[in-house]
C-alpha cells in the first residue's frame, strides 16, 4: 500500500465516477420516473470529482482546497443521501434544516481554518460528518432494501466507508497516524484515501444494481398487473387459476369459477362518459375484493367482464360467495349505480380442464343477460 500514490489512485476512481454519472444520467432518461433518485445520484458523482480536484490544489488559498472542497464534498454527499431517501420513497428534510446544518459545518470549518488554524480538528469533525452521513447511507438499504445483491453491496459499501471515516480520527487521536494535510502519503491515509474512493465507486455499483432490481420489479407488475383496476390481467391470471385448478384436480378437492360482466355498461359509457366509466370498474373492483379469501384469484378477462377462481369452494360456497358480490354491489355507494351478472359453474368429474369449465360459467352468465341481468346462474347440464 505505501507504494501507492494517492494521488494516481484519485485521479482513476475519479474518472470511474464521471463513467458512473454517465451511465446513471442515461439511465434518467430512458427509465420509468417513478424510480427516484436516479438524477440526483448522476448529479453528485461529478460533485465528489471536483471536491478530489480541489482538495488536490493545496498550494492554492484555503478559501479553495478547504472551504470550496469541503463544501462540494459536503453538498456531493448530502446529494446522494438525498438519492436514496428518494428512492426509497422517504420524505427529505426540510430545506430550512439542511441549509442551517450546511452553514453550521462550514462555519465551523472557516473558523477552524482561519481563526484557529487546527488540521486535525477540521479532519476530525469532517471524518465524523462522514460517519453520520455515510452510516445514513448504509442503514437505508440494509434496512429497507429486501436482502438483494444491490443493496447488500451498497449497505456494505457505505458502512465500509462510514466506519473508516471513524477509524480515521481513532487513529488521529490515538497518535497512531497525524497527517499534516490531506493528501499526506502516510500508510493510514493511502488506506483510507484509497477505500473511501473504492467504497464510492462500490456503493454506486450498488445502486445502479438496486436500480435494475426495481425496474425489474416495476416490469413484473405492470406485466401482470390490469393498470386500471391493479387485479391480475388475463394472461397472470391464467396461469395462477391454472396452477390452483391442477391443484384441487390432484388432491379431489371443490373449486368453483365465476364470470362476471357489468350490466348495460355501454349505457354508462355512453350517458356519463368513459372516464366515470373507468371509475365504476375501479369501485367494482375493490368491492369484489373485499368479499374474497386470500386463496381466490380474480382478474380482468376484458373489457368490463371479469373472472374469478374460488379453490375449494362447493357450488352451494359459490352461490353464496356470488350472492355477498351481488349484494356489495347494490349497497355501493358509488356516484353511479350499476348492476352486475354472475355466471357460475363448479368442477365435476365431467370438467377435465379450466377452459371447459369457464366454458360453462359463460353459458350460465349468457342465462343470466338473458332472464333479466342483475341476477346469478349456475351451469346445469
Ligand atoms: P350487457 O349488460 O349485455 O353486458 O351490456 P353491456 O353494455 O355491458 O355490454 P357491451 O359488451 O355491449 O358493452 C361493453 C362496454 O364496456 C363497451 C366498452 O366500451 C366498455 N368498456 C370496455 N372496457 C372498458 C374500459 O376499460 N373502460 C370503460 N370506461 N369502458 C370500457
Ligand atoms: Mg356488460
Ligand atoms: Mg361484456
Amino acid at each position: 500500500m505505501p507504494g501507492i500514490d494517492p494521488h494516481t489512485l484519485v485521479i482513476i476512481v475519479s474518472f470511474q465516477c464521471l463513467l458512473v454519472s454517465f451511465v446513471l444520467a442515461a439511465m434518467r432518461a430512458s427509465f420509468p420516473r417513478t424510480i427516484g433518485g436516479i438524477g440526483l445520484w448522476a448529479l453528485a458523482m461529478p460533485l465528489f470529482v471536483a471536491a478530489s480536484v480541489l482538495y488536490s490544489l493545496q498550494e492554492t488559498s484555503p478559501l479553495i482546497h478547504v472551504l470550496l472542497a469541503n463544501s462540494v464534498f459536503l453538498t456531493a454527499l448530502l446529494l446522494l443521501c438525498g438519492a436514496l431517501r428518494s428512492f426509497y420513497s422517504l420524505p427529505q428534510p426540510r430545506p430550512a434544516m439542511l441549509a442551517g446544518f450546511f452553514v453550521a459545518v462550514m462555519g465551523a470549518l472557516a473558523w477552524l481554518t482561519f481563526i484557529q488554524p487546527s488540521f486535525p480538528l477540521r479532519l476530525t469533525m469532517m471524518s465524523l460528518v462522514g460517519v453520520a452521513l455515510f452510516g445514513h447511507l448504509a442503514w437505508l438499504p440494509l434496512r429497507l432494501g429486501r436482502r438483494s445483491t444491490g443493496s447488500v453491496i451498497t449497505g456494505l459499501s457505505f458502512g465500509w466507508t462510514s466506519l473508516s471515516c471513524l477509524l480515521r480520527v481513532v487513529s488521529m487521536w490515538g497518535d497512531f497516524d497525524r497527517p499534516d494535510a490531506l493528501l499526506d502519503l502516510s500508510l493510514l491515509q493511502v488506506i483510507y484515501l484509497a477505500s473511501f474512493n473504492v467504497s464510492l465507486l462500490l456503493g454506486s455499483v450498488g445502486f445502479i444494481l438496486l436500480i435494475n432490481e426495481r425496474l425489474r420489479r416495476v416490469l413484473e407488475y405492470s406485466a401482470s398487473y390490469d393498470t386500471l383496476t391493479g387485479i391480475l390481467n388475463r394472461g397472470a391470471f391464467f396461469k395462477a387459476a391454472q396452477k390452483a385448478f391442477e391443484h384441487c384436480r390432484r388432491t379431489g378437492r371443490p373449486l368453483s369459477v365465476a364470470l362476471l360482466d357489468l350490466d348495460h355498461f355501454k349505457q354508462i359509457n355512453d350517458s356519463h362518459g368513459h372516464a366515470a366509466g373507468d371509475r365504476v370498474l375501479k369501485a367494482f373492483c375493490l368491492r369484489v375484493q373485499t368479499v374474497l379469501r386470500s386463496t381466490d384469484l380474480l382478474g380482468r378477462y376484458g373489457g368490463e367482464e371479469f373472472v374469478l377462481l374460488l379453490p375449494n369452494t362447493r357450488s352451494e360456497d359459490a352461490l353464496h360467495i356470488a350472492q355477498r358480490l351481488r349484494d356489495a354491489v347494490g349497497a355501493a355507494r358509488e356516484a353511479l349505480p350499476y348492476t352486475v351478472s354472475i355466471g357460475l359453474a363448479t368442477l365435476d368429474t365431467d370438467s377435465s380442464t379450466l377452459d371447459e369449465l369457464l366454458v360453462r360459467a359463460d353459458k350460465a352468465l349468457y342465462r343470466a343477460k338473458e332472464s333479466g341481468r342483475d341476477r346469478i346462474e349456475q351451469w346445469a347440464p
